[in-house]
């Protein structure tokens, strides 16, 4: 009953590395059409009675509607009034976890699509900055190449612990890798 056989692979970081909880604030960037936000409404309980989470799911195209979620459907990740309508949306405007499976439309170029990915992952880390709590856990997808380190490298200077994670469900021949980043370092001012 999953939009998209994405859900599988989000199902198992998450069997692997416990990163949702019953409660949780989550803002799924790049969400369409929707899958890992079926999984999120059910894990984080945001149509629960108790621990009720939130599930905010952001994207360039429109997502259609799903109990226990609520979406930016036609927003920019890397636009900053699309960060300032999800700072007004979350529960006091701070996020427990933030997830991307945001990947660009594919020029073909194979190291010039794996740059602008990491572009757009490298600045979904600066807004983290201000939107992710203390704490908090993000991961992100990126296609491997040579500017991978550089993502991994402001991680590693945000967050306590970082992993490179490649579910089964993702096919061994794809480039795709996802990094999990945990535990958000309270002080975040740049450096
Ligand atoms: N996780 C989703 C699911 O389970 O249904 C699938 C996500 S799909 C692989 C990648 C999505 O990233 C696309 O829907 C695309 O429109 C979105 N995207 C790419 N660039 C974006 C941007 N700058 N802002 C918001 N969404 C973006």
């Amino acid at each position: 009953h999953y939009r998209c056989r994405s859900a599988f692979k989000l199902l198992e970081i998450d069997k692997e590395h416990k990163i949702l909880h019953p409660g949780n604030r989550v803002v799924d960037c790049g969400a369409a059409p929707g899958a890992w936000s079926q999984v999120l409404v059910d894990k984080v309980n945001s149509l629960g009675q108790e621990s009720v989470g939130f599930v905010l799911g952001v994207d360039l195209l429109r997502i259609a509607p799903l109990e226990g979620a609520v979406f930016l459907s036609k927003c920019d990740l890397t636009d900053p009034a699309t960060h300032r309508k999800i700072i007004d949306l979350l529960p006091s405007g701070q996020a427990d976890v933030i997830l991307s499976d945001m990947a660009p439309n594919a020029s073909g170029i194979k190291e010039l699509d794996h740059q602008r990915l990491v572009g757009m992952c490298l600045s979904l880390v600066d807004f983290s900055g201000t939107v992710l709590r203390p704490g908090g856990n993000f991961l992100c997808k990126i296609w491997d190449g040579g500017e991978s380190s550089l993502i991994r490298d402001r991680l590693q200077q945000r967050f306590q612990i970082v992993k490179t994670v490649k579910p089964k469900a993702s096919r061994t021949e794809s480039a795709e890798i996802y990094l999990l980043a945990k535990s958000h370092k309270s002080n975040n001012a740049p450096n």
